[in-house]
């Protein structure tokens, strides 16, 4: 059933020029494909990284580790999410709702991946749910605060590691709370210094374990301090999480991936003086050509708009005018006099002056992460 105009293209050969320039900064890639690989989607992603013959991914739930095992992938697979209990669903005949039940277990165990273990809860869930010889990934606390043991947890983890020989520890990890902030610098330095002291226990005990530290921030402005992997994500989709500060250059060379579009629905002239849209935001003192294209928020666009947002057609960037409705937004077309009905308007990417995730990320107010996300939701045309 189309609900929806809007279309997400991803391009490949994109995709796999990010992967290579990032490859090129020397430092061991993990490739972050969770959530869907931010919006792109797993499997079209997941090619790319397979024809490198890139030996370990990161994604976030364990059901997405299962499905790129089923569509081939044979490296490591790391469960960023960690194991999740299971779920209970509802009785109530009026509840409708999405499945809850993972049973990650025995998916883990079954697919070969690699859960991530964060605390001594999850530990143990671990060294009681895995029957035989299990990969796990050790996450250490160095300033995130989300998940991870803390550092000085780390002689009581390999006292239990060594206890259960099972679990077989691969990976230490630990994530950067601000590496794209080069003013907390200092902050970034001391995460890596606590990761070492947790580096230095561990490889007393386990001296194969490799450690991962950066991700995409980490790895453009200080790829001594990635680890042994650098779990990227960001750049491989294109975009570059530093492009607004002092470091915008070390990400240049990244091209964006993902590509947003709808048709323009109808073209036609609006008189000086002639309010446009729900409650008559705007009004041009001159007159003006309006193009109504098929995308509003029902597609992932947001009504809140900060500053001047814009849309790319043929090449060009046009003002956005007044409210975004569900599924019409209005741009002024008049530098643009051969746009028709039926042409293509991008609210990301197009050729000549493209918009970029994070432009779209200034005018809502977010990052380009959540902005490649959202389309993600929308259909994904390979
Ligand atoms: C999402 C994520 C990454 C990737 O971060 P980017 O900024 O996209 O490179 C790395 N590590 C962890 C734990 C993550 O959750």
């Amino acid at each position: 059933m189309d609900t929806s105009l809007c279309r997400v293209r991803v391009y490949k050969d994109r995709l796999r020029h990010n992967l290579h320039w990032l490859q090129s900064l020397g430092v061991p890639l993990m490739p972050v494909l969770k959530a869907n690989a931010y919006g792109h989607g797993l499997l079209c992603c997941a090619d790319i990284v397979m024809e490198a013959g890139i030996e370990q991914v990161a994604v976030g739930t364990v059901s997405e580790g299962c499905h790129l095992r089923e569509y081939g992938y044979t490296g490591a697979l790391v469960a960023l999410l960690g194991l999740v209990p299971d779920g209970v669903p509802s009785t109530d005949p009026n509840v409708v709702e999405s499945s809850v039940i993972r049973h990650d277990i025995e998916k883990a165990q079954a697919a070969r991946i690699t859960p991530l273990v964060h605390d001594w809860a999850s530990l143990r869930v671990a060294a009681q749910g895995f029957g035989h010889s299990q990969p796990i990934a050790i996450k250490c606390d160095t300033g995130m605060a989300r998940l991870g043991f803390q550092v000085s947890d780390m002689p009581a983890v390999t006292e239990f590691l060594k206890a259960n020989p099972h679990l077989e520890p691969t990976l230490l990890l630990a994530h950067y709370a601000v590496a794209d902030e080069p003013d907390q610098d200092e902050f970034t330095k001391a995460q890596a210094a606590r990761m070492a002291e947790a580096a230095r226990v561990f490889r007393a005990h386990f001296p194969n374990i490799r450690v991962s530290m950066g991700n995409t921030a980490c790895l453009l402005s200080f790829p001594e301090l990635a680890g042994d992997l650098a779990r990227s994500g960001q750049a491989l989709y294109g975009d570059n999480p530093l492009a607004r500060t002092s470091r915008a250059s070390c990400g240049a060379a990244l091209q964006p991936v993902m590509e947003v579009s709808a048709p323009v629905l109808s073209v036609h002239p609006l008189a000086a003086g002639t309010s446009i849209g729900y409650g008559r935001l705007y009004t041009p003192d001159h007159n003006i050509t309006v193009a109504v294209v098929g995308m509003g928020y029902a597609d992932g666009l947001r009504r809140v708009q900060f500053g001047q947002p814009q849309m790319n057609v043929h090449g060009v960037r046009v003002p956005i005018l007044g409210r975004i409705s569900m599924q019409m937004t209005a741009v002024d077309v008049s530098s643009v006099p051969e746009t028709r009905a039926g042409d293509y308007a991008c609210m990301l990417g197009g050729s000549g002056d493209t918009i970029r995730p994070g432009d779209v990320a200034e005018w809502w107010g977010t990052i380009g992460y959540e902005v490649t996300c959202i389309f993600g939701k929308s259909r994904i045309y390979s």
